[in-house]
């Protein structure tokens, strides 16, 4: 049989082991996902104490069996209203809404095509759903045309194709062309999935998403997302139209067999979301964008970055191991990100920008990367 420490010595050799870092409040974290600084902001803290308050600590069930709650309702709501579809349903997380979904909407006989970057939630959904998957290069609109071409030549009636992408890259921090993708999967009607984890409070008049910023939401079947990342609390959504979260609730598996996440949870999240869609979201994502551009400057990195993700590319991984380290002992935590998160010989530092970080501390790391 083969043992666990095996696989651990052979993760080891190739320097792929991953361990949990202890907690040093000490560094400089240009790694959370916290782009706006919400996970300690006095509004969503209060409305989460208010509603442990009210609501006690957990949901107690499934929200089909007795776990559905005011806050999440209203959350949905909310959702829905700030995302322009009739319905939306809240999941513990995004990992959870991703899978729920995929496996939900799609069984074997149907067709998924996806970026070749796509998140593991999204990969582990198509899988789980049976259908076939298929796979273009990242942001590879040609490719993508050849795929759904082929798909609806050979697609049985009533099967269903959906394209599934992500507007901001989760680890590339780039954009996908997300007008040009719309326009493809509809006129081969296709279905069409969008993640807008990372663009979510970043991108956007009111900070829905790269969808809302480029005015095509209409164009959009699935809109997914986090609220823990800009979102500065937990859970994930999917907004669609009520036909679709109907059936959401009777098939998705990680909605339906999973207690209800806490309704406070819930409550944060909706006081969130609040923030982002506020005038002061606006100021906090300019305050974002200002720091983004001082990183960039100093570092004279070319590119404008797209998101508050910006990759520090370095291949190998030793390297960028020892990189990660450094900028350690100078006071920074910039994670090294590798294989399998990242594809081999692609190793990076994964730089994340804060409406938090001091202008300052962001131009000491430049000068450090430097
Ligand atoms: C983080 C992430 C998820 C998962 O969301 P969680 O709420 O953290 O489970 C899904 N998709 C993408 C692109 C992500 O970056």
């Amino acid at each position: 049989m083969r043992q666990p420490d095996d696989e651990l010595a052979s993760l080891k050799q190739a320097s792929l082991l991953r361990q949990l870092p202890a907690y040093d409040r000490s560094l400089i974290n240009f790694s959370s996902n916290d782009y706006l600084g919400l996970s300690r902001h006095p509004t969503i803290i209060s409305a989460y104490q208010q509603a442990v308050d009210q609501y006690g600590a957990g949901s107690t069930a499934s929200r089909l069996v007795c776990g559905s709650l005011p806050p999440h309702e209203q959350l949905e709501n909310l959702i829905a209203e700030a995302k322009g579809t009739e319905a939306a349903l809240s999941f513990a997380t995004g990992y959870a809404t991703s899978v729920g979904v995929l496996a939900a909407v799609l069984q074997k006989g149907d067709t998924v095509i996806l970026d070749k970057l796509c998140h593991a939630s999204l990969i582990d959904g198509a899988r789980l759903s049976g259908a076939t998957i298929r796979v273009f290069p990242h942001n590879h609109l040609d490719k993508l045309c050849d795929l759904l071409e082929s798909c609806s030549r050979s697609a049985a009636e009533n099967s269903r194709t959906l394209v599934v992408t992500e507007s901001i890259f989760s680890m590339d921090g780039d954009a996908a062309p997300l007008k040009e993708i719309a326009e493809l999967t509809q006129k081969h009607r296709a279905l069409l999935m969008v993640d807008e984890a990372h663009a979510l409070g970043i991108r956007g008049q009111s900070g829905m998403g790269l969808a809302e910023e480029l005015g095509i939401s209409e164009l959009i079947d699935f809109h997914m997302g986090t609220l823990g990342k800009a979102g500065g609390v937990a859970g994930g959504y999917l907004a669609a139209s009520r036909s679709w979260i109907d059936l959401l609730v009777n098939k998705a598996r990680s909605f339906i067999y999973s207690t209800a996440p806490p309704p406070a949870q819930a409550a944060a999240a909706f006081a969130g979301l609040q923030i982002i869609r506020s005038a002061e979201g606006s100021e906090l994502r300019k305050k974002l964008w200002d720091n983004i551009q001082v990183f960039q400057e100093h570092t004279g990195l070319t590119a404008q970055p797209e998101s508050a993700i910006i990759p520090w590319m370095v291949g190998d991984t030793d390297q960028a191991l020892d990189l990660s380290f450094q900028l350690r002992e100078k006071g920074f935590l910039v994670p090294a990100i590798r294989y399998p998160t990242v594809p081999r010989n692609t190793a990076r530092l994964r730089v994340t920008i804060s409406a938090d970080h001091a202008p300052h501390d962001i131009r000491s790391l430049a000068d450090c990367l430097r």
